[in-house]
């Protein structure tokens, strides 16, 4: 078997995110102030959201470039699915098409063996094609199917 990544150890890689930003998700019930007035001109803490006036909620925002990377390990995922040929249930010529195929990398500055795990669809040998992405991925003209959320490509520590 010979397997193949896209890049190589110590190749620097440019790498393309979707960061969540924080906003103020208000109270209805107090109307974000937080308080409740009584009828007799007391005010007390809204029951609804204990005083806060709201609660923090998270929201994605657009995809761009955030950088570059080292790549300091790589593990390659790779199955057949597909019906055993001539008793070889392993890859091999035959089962490629219906194989699945994945490739994660870990680099020097965030972490290798532990840390943030990037999946090679996020990854760009240069500037340019990672901003190309970008734009792709804002203007909707990519398939979001297709990609894995920056969330669940962090995990693993
Ligand atoms: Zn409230």
């Amino acid at each position: 078997m010979n397997l193949k990544s896209a890049y190589d150890l110590g190749q620097r890689v440019w790498l393309i995110r979707n960061r969540r930003e924080e906003y103020r998700d208000p109270c209805g019930f107090c109307g974000g102030t937080g308080k409740i007035n009584g009828a007799d001109g007391a005010k007390r803490h809204c029951p609804e959201c204990f005083g806060r006036g709201g609660k923090r909620a998270w929201r994605p925002t657009k995809w761009l470039v955030d950088g570059q990377l080292t790549i300091g390990e790589v593990r390659i995922k790779v199955r057949c699915d597909g019906p055993a040929v001539d008793g070889h249930e392993m890859f091999d010529n035959f089962g490629e098409q219906k194989a699945m195929r994945e490739v994660d990398y870990m680099c020097r500055e965030t972490g290798i063996g532990s840390g943030s795990v990037w999946k090679e669809a996020v990854l760009f040998p240069n500037q340019i094609a990672a901003q190309k992405e970008c734009d792709k991925l804002n203007a909707g003209t990519r398939e979001a199917a297709s990609w894995v959320p920056c969330e669940s490509a962090e995990e693993g520590s």
